[in-house]
């Protein structure tokens, strides 16, 4: 199985490469020595990952080929744009028909109206705009990473998190380092993830050399791109995962508003986390970032400042999902937000990052609504993870209660993935190349 197609190389200049997907070109960086004009590789977030031998590439591209484009005209067809009318205000028709069809950058105003919204017919209109922004911008490619949440040991005491220092009812499990390893190259080379993020609480069990030691024993034996999300590891730590091979990191800094953050997070400072964002894009990380929408206290234009934010930050993917209340910590008297929150959020972070923000669909709007990752798909959203966390632990990672897909086999929740993209005419391909680009020019 495959998530993600092969490429051509058609130009080399030093470590920069175009690409070919079926007549769409696109850059990356390569770090292989060797590689030629004519090759096919794999390449992940603007990575690559992998050479390709001909024959394997054009195998892969034979089976794609006739799919590509039939995914790429379903999805042509469910993302159109019409002017809305009816119950919908003439401001709202407006600005979303200039945001659909101009380029223009769209003022902090407008994204607040927007997620000032509340009629379900004006959320309705929003979501297809920045469904059709999507479209127009990035085509239907979806990325699927695995995620593989490796310990539920936590030293710290977020006030919202089921795996915090405050739940001590949560069973606690560690994967020994060799185990992980193990796990991500079996998702790798038997389910074909391409990327994969590895995920903990702040385990002190684990140092930084032992996870070095899992990163580089993972890209010694197979080719992917590798998240940490480990929380925070320093800023030597975190050039120490780069020289071992992570390329990514996914860290959200949780709410931009400081008096929130200190609130929820004792003794850290969100100075300290967006220090480590920072630096991390610096060094060459690629981003996931982002926030929890509903946190007591947080208003809207708080979630407006952390979608600019994230922004700001040059995030590859921004990840935003609802705060939902853990009965062993101190919100566990607190209310989940609305779905529709959720996906006001998903469709402004689309309209305000337009060309080329990968956004994620969490887990934690999976657990609030059923049909989540659809209706997230079809307001903006391209991306997924799917849960490669042993079957027997998954059920105990319990950032919140009654975790989506905590009860399905690996084998369930990709066939799952992959029947919903082809019904909405998305491919699951990887070939954005965001933070490429923004080093490379
Ligand atoms: N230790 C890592 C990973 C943290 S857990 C780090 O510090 O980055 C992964 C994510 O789960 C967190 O970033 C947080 O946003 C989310 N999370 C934790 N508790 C949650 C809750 N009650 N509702 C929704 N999301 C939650």
């Amino acid at each position: 199985m495959c998530y993600s197609i092969p490429g051509r190389v058609v130009d080399i200049d030093g470590r920069t490469i175009i690409i070919d997907y079926f007549g769409e070109q696109r850059r990356a960086v390569n770090e292989i020595k060797n590689l030629r004009i004519g090759d096919y590789i794999y390449a992940q977030g603007g990575y690559v990952i992998d050479a390709v031998p001909a024959g394997e590439a054009e195998e892969v591209l034979a089976l794609w080929k006739e799919l590509f484009f039939e995914l790429q005209e379903r999805d042509q067809s469910l993302s159109g744009f019409t002017r809305p009318s009816g119950q919908t205000g003439d401001r709202l028709s407006r600005l979303l028909e200039r945001i659909a069809t101009g380029g223009a950058e769209v003022p902090e105003e407008d994204l607040l109206y927007f997620l000032n919204l509340e009629d379900e017919a004006d959320i309705a209109a929003l979501m297809q705009a920045a469904n059709h922004l999507r479209h127009k911008h990035l085509g239907n490619s979806c990325c699927i990473h695995g995620i593989l949440e490796f310990s539920n040991y936590c030293s710290q005491a977020c006030g919202y998190c089921g795996i915090s220092a405050h739940n001590k009812g949560a069973n606690r499990y560690r994967m020994m380092p060799e185990e992980v390893v193990e796990a991500a190259c079996r998702a790798i080379n038997k389910y074909g993830f391409k990327a994969l993020v590895l995920q903990s609480g702040e385990d002190p069990a684990y140092s930084i050399d032992d996870l070095c030691r899992i990163v580089s024993g993972i890209r010694e034996r197979e080719p992917a791109l590798i998240f940490i999300s480990c929380g925070e590891v320093g800023l030597n730590g975190l050039q120490r995962l780069y020289e071992a091979g992570a390329r990514g990191l996914l860290m959200r800094f949780e709410t931009g508003n400081p008096r929130l953050y200190e609130q929820l997070h004792p003794g850290r400072s969100l100075d300290s986390r967006l220090e480590h964002l920072r630096a991390a894009f610096d060094m060459g990380y690629l981003l996931i970032t982002g926030g929890l929408i509903g946190l007591p206290g947080q208003t809207r234009e708080d979630v407006l400042n952390d979608i600019l934010l994230t922004r700001s930050l040059r995030a590859e993917m921004y990840s935003f999902g609802p705060f939902i209340p853990h009965p062993g910590t101190p919100l566990a008297g607190a209310h989940s937000p609305s779905a529709l929150e959720i996906i006001k959020t998903l469709s402004v972070a689309r309209i305000a990052d337009a060309r080329d923000a990968k956004i994620v669909i969490t887990t934690s709007f999976e657990t609030l609504a059923e049909d989540a990752r659809r209706r997230g798909l079809s307001a903006g959203a391209n991306s997924v993870m799917i849960s490669l966390t042993p079957d027997t632990l998954r059920r105990d990672y319990t950032l919140y209660p009654d975790r989506a897909h905590s009860n399905e086999s690996l084998e369930y929740q990709i066939s799952d993935v992959l029947d919903l993209l082809s019904d909405l005419g998305r491919a699951p391909t990887d070939i954005g190349i965001s933070h490429a680009d923004s080093q490379l020019t």
